[in-house]
């Protein structure tokens, strides 16, 4: 469903009325046509009948209730996850799924491993907005920010993805700035150089996570088909034609990415003459940006392994022996520890290299980035059922 087909359904009707609708529908964010009260009884019956507007969804709220993961079911029954992160100075942002599961499998991530069932349709990514919307409208807040962080690759959903930014930042319907989406991708490169084509001042992050591609190709198998290098061009191509900065985002992963050298490579890579470096208003057109590692509960290790250092923490990151381990071990052997972020962070800044740190948020409800997969998830739900339901 797009746009289009929605607007056929008013074909008959005055012009005035579709813009009713689309009122009703982003504005006062209803949820169910039969609230539409600016639009004639038989409309409204007709548009609950062809494009409904209920979501079904369940919601699991963070302790700190800063963070809400809904799982929303879609009409044939597939799940998906979407995020709302409330920050201290009001902005509200929604990490949207772009796709049900991810075919991309990279080594570190939840969704990768339950593997790829579609990608989702225009109207289902818009959903997800339009869910949190709702519910931030009955606390009187609103949505601030759009990102695709959540299940999926966006690049591998182009059209789908590019026309619900297209529905959301319409001035006559949702209205979010396009400065308020960012897409983050894994650094498909035909992707990259359509969004360069786009007349959209939309934001652009690439999956970087290492320095080199032997280790990229490790973690992220993608890598074989573009590797860094062919990435770093299609960035800096990008910037060449939009002007707009991108954002590299960095997982520090403990005695596999994070050490001086690499930040010295890293640091190199970013550097570089080219399109990327040049400043604007004395800020370069990049940054780097540091992530921890959510643990997924995908790797698992025995208590004896907890100390293992660098190759054989690596082996066991990459094929996940089945020895069982919690969450908290994970974290003690994949997170780069905060001293070790710190000094990465300090050797980028020598080398002249704009970086910051990004907060977690919502590890607690299995809500931060590369821990949305379904099946984790029916542990809560059967926990969490009664405390959250449908908040
Ligand atoms: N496919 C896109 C968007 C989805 S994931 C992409 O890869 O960019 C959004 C971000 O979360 C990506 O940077 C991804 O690498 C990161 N991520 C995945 N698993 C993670 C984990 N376990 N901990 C922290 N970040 C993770």
């Amino acid at each position: 469903m797009d746009l289009i087909q929605f607007q056929r359904l008013f074909n008959k009707e005055p012009r005035y009325r579709l813009e009713q609708a689309k009122k009703a529908l982003f504005h006062d964010l209803i949820q169910n046509w039969q609230t539409a009260k600016t639009l004639p009884l038989s409309l409204r019956e007709e548009l609950n009948k062809e494009w409904p507007i209920e979501i079904s969804a369940k919601t699991f709220v963070s302790k700190d209730r800063n963070t809400i993961k809904a799982i929303l079911t879609l009409k044939d029954g597939l799940k998906i996850e979407a995020v709302l992160m409330r920050h201290k100075n009001k902005r509200n942002t929604i990490c949207v799924s772009s796709q049900a599961g991810c075919p991309l499998n990279c080594s570190f991530c939840a969704t990768g491993k339950m593997g790829f069932q579609r990608n989702l349709e225009t109207w289902e990514i818009v959903e997800q907005v339009l869910f949190f919307a709702r519910y931030l409208k009955k606390i009187k807040a609103k949505v601030t920010n759009i990102v695709f962080m959540g299940m999926g690759e966006p690049f591998l959903n182009y059209q789908n993805v590019l026309g619900a930014i297209r529905i959301l930042n319409d001035k006559e319907g949702f209205n979010l700035g396009a400065r308020h989406f960012s897409i983050s991708t894994v650094g498909i490169v035909e992707g990259i150089e359509k969004l360069a084509k786009e007349k959209l001042q939309i934001n652009l992050a690439i999956s970087l996570h290492a320095p080199n591609d032997e280790l990229r190709s490790k973690l992220m198998p993608i890598n074989k088909k573009y590797p860094i290098k062919k990435v770093l061009n299609a960035v800096d191509d990008y910037i060449k034609k939009t002007r707009r900065r991108v954002m590299f985002e960095y997982m520090m992963l403990k005695n596999l990415n994070d050490s001086v050298k690499d930040a010295k490579t890293l640091a190199k890579l970013m550097k570089k003459p080219c399109a990327r470096a040049r400043t604007v208003q004395g800020r370069p057109l990049y940054f780097v940006n540091l992530i921890s590692y959510n643990p997924t509960g995908i790797f698992k290790s025995s208590p004896s392994r907890a100390t293992a250092k660098s190759k054989e923490d690596f082996t066991l990151f990459l094929t996940f022996a089945s020895f069982g381990s919690s969450v908290g071990e994970e974290e003690n052997l994949f997170s780069s520890p905060s001293l070790r972020i710190k000094k990465f962070k300090e050797i980028l800044e020598k080398e002249g290299v704009a970086v910051t740190q990004r907060y977690r948020f919502g590890q607690g409800i299995k809500a931060a980035c590369g821990q949305l997969a379904l099946s984790d998830t029916k542990d809560i739900l059967s926990k969490k059922k009664k405390e959250n339901d449908n908040e």
